[in-house]
């Protein structure tokens, strides 16, 4: 007790005399030990030129530290202790980041978007994710996904509906990354037409060894379908409704308003939807007047008629050639009286193709609605040898839209059409509206492909290759 009295006497000889002008003494800005407490009050003004500063006297301020109270040593330590919680974390966070390749910009990024954790727990790097993160374009929804983007791929709202697309066909996570890190866009929109592939990387090496597949021809050697076997109901109340060998009609489905198409326009008995039927109308009209003439020669074809023709074929060329050249019954186009097969006059004997109302007719098509179903070089994705006279009416706009993607309408409609199997893998609200396939119609030309890689640019927009 005694000695404790005794210092706290010898603490308060010593006192901090600040930069106040006293109106007597001389004063400084210092400890100064041994001066005794002067008993008179005196008045003080502060005067900033009083402000002094001294070589600090390490004595005295050991002296002083020695003599600091318990109370303000806890103060003290708590304060470095929160200086370290908040700084060691960060920098360790900052090295573990630099570690993976970030540098202070993007750092500075990352830990704006709160995303530092998440990259450092699964070591995610890749100078395309570093890129988006440092301009805050990365979606992180499908974080993983950008570190497999080399080169001069990218991705965009299509990309993320095409994810979503491949995890409604049911490919996991780990098979989509490696899909994404091996192919082009323009190799996965085929993907989305054939049947789920257990072993994705088969279909890998196939398009691996067809580089120069592109959205003109696209060929693999293998095939990744069973036709017909696994097969679900189309939808014929929409003109959209994809009728293919996996998308079939009932036996007894007969579009309503059928109606017959003119004698300039369709051989005798030919009937078409009313709407495909104007359209053809149209379509031929146009033609007529560029002395370019041609003719539905068939068009709506009810269930039990295309069993017969397909029977036929079997019975003539065996069941494989019939299935590469005509359709099972249900599973044909011409039931949905969509569809024509169409020849030039006066030049019925010849392939269409070969026909100068081919070059004009193929080429505006889309413009009076339709599309050329079954392209030269497509075989492997829509099933069907190439087939010159055979077109689909969609609409204008849809017509338009899928001419623009240089997609067959098989691959359009599995990225853009399809009904969900599984609601949880519908992609957000804002990608649906990026995605929807009236944009594309806004979207300019897309410049002439080279390579690919980027290049297959515009109209799809999904551009991981
Ligand atoms: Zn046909």
């Amino acid at each position: 007790m005694a000695t404790s009295n005794k210092k706290r006497r010898k603490k308060r000889k010593y006192r901090l005399v600040l930069p106040w002008k006293e109106t007597a003494a001389n004063t400084s800005a210092e400890i100064q030990p041994g001066v005794k407490k002067k008993k008179k009050k005196r008045k003080l003004r502060f005067d900033p030129r009083n402000i002094r500063f001294k070589k600090p006297d390490f004595q005295k301020i050991l002296w002083a530290l020695k003599h600091l109270r318990k109370e303000v040593w806890f103060a003290i330590a708590g304060v470095i202790a929160l200086i370290c919680l908040i700084t060691i974390p960060r920098a360790v966070e900052t090295n573990n980041l630099k570690k993976l390749g970030y540098d202070k910009e993007t750092i500075a990024a990352i830990r704006e978007q709160k995303l530092a954790k998440t990259l450092i727990d699964n070591q995610w790097y890749s100078d395309y994710l570093a890129s988006c993160l440092k301009s805050k374009t990365v979606n992180t929804d499908y974080l993983e996904l950008y570190t497999v983007i080399e080169g001069e791929k990218y991705l965009d709202d299509t990309d993320f509906l095409m994810v979503n697309r491949l995890r409604d066909i049911g490919y996991e996570e780990d098979q989509i990354l490696n899909l994404y890190k091996n192919l082009r866009f323009v190799e996965l929109t085929p993907l989305l037409c054939y049947d789920y592939q257990l072993i994705e990387q088969n279909y890998i090496d196939d398009c691996l060894n067809h580089p120069e597949n592109d959205r003109t021809a696209f060929v693999l050697s293998n095939s990744y379908r069973k036709p017909y076997e696994i097969t679900y109901a189309a939808d014929p109340s929409k003109t959209s409704m994809l009728v293919n060998k996996t998308w079939h009609l009932d036996a007894n489905y007969v579009p309503a308003s059928l109606t017959d198409l003119s004698m300039q326009c369709g051989a005798a008995g030919t009937r078409l939807a009313k709407e495909a039927a104007d359209a053809m109308e149209e379509w031929a009209a146009a033609g007529r007047e560029m002395n370019l003439a041609f003719y539905a020669i068939s068009a709506y074809r009810p269930y039990d008629s295309q069993k017969t023709l397909y029977d036929n074929y079997v019975t003539s060329h065996g069941q494989e050639q019939a299935d590469r050249e005509s359709a099972r019954p249900g599973f044909s186009e011409h039931q949905t009286g969509l569809t024509v097969d169409v020849t030039a006059t006066g030049d019925e004997s010849k392939d269409f193709s070969e026909t100068s109302a081919f070059i004009w007719a193929s080429a505006n098509c889309a413009d009076y609605g339709w599309i050329l179903r079954y392209p030269e070089g497509k075989e492997d994705i829509t099933g069907y040898e190439y087939e010159s006279w055979h077109y689909r009416y969609l609409g204008k706009e849809l017509a338009q839209a899928v001419t623009k993607t240089g997609m067959t309408y098989d691959e359009f409609w599995n990225l853009y059409l399809k009904p969900w199997s599984d609601e949880n893998n519908i992609p957000s609200e804002s990608i649906l509206a990026n995605t929807d396939w009236h944009n594309l119609l806004k979207e300019p030309e897309p410049a002439p492909a080279e390579g690919e890689a980027s290049s297959e640019a515009s109209p799809e927009a999904g551009q991981a290759g």
